[in-house]
């Protein structure tokens, strides 16, 4: 019996974790949950599990949630109670699925306990990777990644020697947008950039993936994760989502990972690693698949995945700047201020513009106070080209 925290349950990865975990009652015991904002859901999950230990970021609303328990829980808020709860000694397995660099918190603590963390955020290994890898080794701290394209690498790596290796072919599903004209993209609003065709998601991702920004970030989240340099990963346009991450071994062959798109095998995969557990889900049937196909990025009509391929290989901190401004910009555009088209514009534009002063590296607070920085100069550049 293993004891799981989640962090960021209600959202789509952590609602996806406690339908696996309730498939294995007998494996693991929930003893805290987080979340931000949604009191009634994490209410509700708590009661179900009767939840020792919970986190919410306001204040006021953790007090509230915690008269409103029918049973004696441990609530705090904000994030020393994120810090607290990933440093719960009997804890065993954290499940990461906060959305943002707040992550960076609950993963650095929790792998400075020498803990495991079922890592489903990328913001915090894309920003501070040399960090949290030098803080789990020194610790024995792992990370198992979460996002279905790194555990499909995950997988395939564990089978071949690296030197065998070539290259890492991440695919993409090319979002909404990918048979679309590049003249047509200024028809592109926030209604249907949030319609996803494979995958249900957060807002701030089903943009990135329209604009395969979040593919970007994935080569990125590969870099830090593998030890790959950006030359030896390539991006894959998959519509049907069904291969996740490809290898090419120095013979030419290629190794791949398939499933059904659904977040519950790569979340049950890093919560039982090194194990594999039988699902009750349907397997994937490739004969109502029928047809993979496959075709090339064109960066012309996605810079912004151009852009991650560059700060990648200017290094740190500059994907740090790319997704702390994407941030921002994303916001903009759900909020109607920019265009989609202007979205990877307003990304150059900051990239180019901010100077740091300071290159963050061994303390946590530093990453988290750049990335502040960042988000404050990126919504300064948009007031004041859209005043
Ligand atoms: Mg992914």
């Amino acid at each position: 019996m293993q004891n799981l925290v989640i962090f960021g349950s209600t959202g789509s990865i952590g609602r996806s974790a406690i339908e696996v975990v309730s498939q294995f009652p007998e494996k693991f015991r929930i003893i805290g949950l987080s979340a931000k904002k949604n009191v009634t859901l994490l209410k509700e999950q708590a009661e179900a599990f009767k939840v020792p230990y919970l986190i919410l970021e306001d204040k006021e609303q953790a007090e509230k949630l915690k008269q409103s328990l029918s049973y004696e829980a441990y609530v705090l808020s904000g994030d020393e109670g994120l810090k607290w709860l990933s440093e719960l000694e009997e804890a065993d397995l954290f499940l990461v699925g906060i959305s943002g660099l707040k992550a960076l918190i609950p993963t650095y603590y929790a792998l400075k306990k020498g803990k495991r963390v079922a890592l489903a955020n990328k913001e915090c290994i894309i920003a501070a990777g040399s960090l949290l890898k030098e803080i789990a080794k020194a610790f024995k701290g792992e990370i198992i990644p979460v996002d279905s394209e790194h555990s499909a690498l995950f997988q395939l790596l564990k089978c071949e020697k690296k030197s065998y290796i070539k290259k890492l072919i991440i695919t993409a599903s090319g979002g909404p947008f990918f048979k679309w004209d590049l003249k047509d993209f200024d028809k592109v609003t926030p209604e249907l950039a949030l319609k996803h065709p494979t995958w249900q998601m957060g807002a701030k991702i089903t943009i990135d993936s329209a604009t395969l920004m979040n593919k970007g970030f994935e080569v990125l989240e590969a870099v830090e994760l593998f030890d790959f340099p950006p030359q030896r990963i390539e991006v894959l346009v998959h519509p049907q989502s069904i291969v996740h991450s490809l290898i090419e071994m120095v013979d030419g062959s290629l190794f791949a990972h398939l499933s059904r798109p659904d977040m519950k095998i790569a979340i049950a995969y890093a919560l039982s690693y090194p194990e594999r557990w039988p699902l009750p889900y349907s397997p994937l049937n490739l004969k109502e698949v029928r047809e993979l196909t496959f075709y090339e990025v064109d960066f012309e009509k996605f810079p912004c995945l151009r852009l991650a391929y560059e700060v990648a290989s200017q290094g740190s901190p500059y994907p740090l700047i790319l997704e702390a401004a994407d941030e921002v910009v994303v916001e903009a555009f759900l909020k109607k201020r920019i265009s989609f088209r202007e979205i990877p514009y307003f990304l150059e534009k900051i990239l180019n513009e901010f100077r740091f002063t300071f290159k963050p590296k061994e303390r946590l607070e530093d990453y988290l106070y750049l990335y502040q920085q960042v988000i404050s100069f990126s919504e300064e550049i948009i007031e004041r080209e859209k005043r």
